[in-house]
């Protein structure tokens, strides 16, 4: 996708959440950022070596995904500038995956420069009520490649939009991620706690019986392991509403 392109989506999103003049610019610099400072892909062909711009239109989701998570913390922890300059580049890998990949003819580059941002789109994803992360997580996923000017265009406005209210998102942490956290909390003294004495127990045991001093290391690398859990997805969503803990306490 063109800077053009880019910078005029993430323009009219801008304006429709009202963000603050310095932190528009910081933005609308870092959603063409991707492009003028492409990874480069180094090739040895024939004797020589090539280096060449690495194609990015169709970046790993998870890479997305993780700029958006910073932005968010960033955002969280009042550090606006920098959660711009994540959530810009976000914005830049999303949009560009909304299109088909590999180089466009100028024509249709031109066309979709030149279409109409769909203000309609904009306000589709605003009304969007996404709360939780994992929720997020699972919409872009399933972003997909178009090749017609019109999808393209529509769709790189409405995810942006959603990108963008999300990560602005100034609610108290949603019913649903509560009452994940009290179960996760549960789950932990119910079933962790009981289950890290019950191997604290059979080592010792053992141990006495076979007079062994390695069954405790293998204990001891046990009870680490199962006091080290985590559920990945309940921490993220956790943590997006700035709700921050160590292990869960019983
Ligand atoms: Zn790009």
């Amino acid at each position: 996708m063109r800077k053009g392109t880019h910078l005029k989506i993430t323009y009219k999103v801008s304006k429709f959440y009202n963000l603050p003049k310095n932190l528009e610019e910081i933005l609308l610099k870092a959603v063409i950022y991707p492009d003028e400072n492409r990874d480069k892909k180094i090739n040895y062909r024939k004797g020589y070596f090539h280096v060449t711009n690495e194609n990015h239109h169709r970046v790993d989701p998870e890479k997305i995904i993780n700029y958006i998570f910073k932005a968010r913390l960033e955002y969280l922890a009042k550090n606006y500038e920098y959660s711009m300059v994540n959530l810009g580049i976000a914005l830049h890998y999303i949009q560009d995956r909304c299109m088909v990949s590999g180089t466009l003819h100028d024509e249709r580059e031109n066309k979709i420069l030149n279409f109409k941002i769909s203000e309609e789109a904009i306000n589709r994803g605003k009304k969007e009520e996404i709360n939780l992360f994992s929720d997020l997580k699972n919409i872009l996923y399933q972003i997909k490649p178009y090749k017609s000017p019109e999808k393209i265009i529509y769709n790189a406005c409405y995810y942006s939009s959603l990108v963008l209210k999300a990560v602005l998102n100034t609610n108290p942490p949603p019913k649903e991620l509560l009452e994940m956290y009290e179960k996760y909390r549960e789950k932990y003294s119910q079933e962790i706690i009981p289950l890290i004495i019950t191997v604290i127990v059979l080592t010792l045991v053992f141990s006495l019986f076979f007079k062994n001093l390695f069954i405790i290391l293998i204990g001891t690398i046990i009870v680490l392991s199962i006091t080290g859990f985590k559920d990945k997805e309940v921490e993220e969503n956790l943590s997006w509403y700035g709700i921050e803990r160590g292990s869960p306490k019983s």
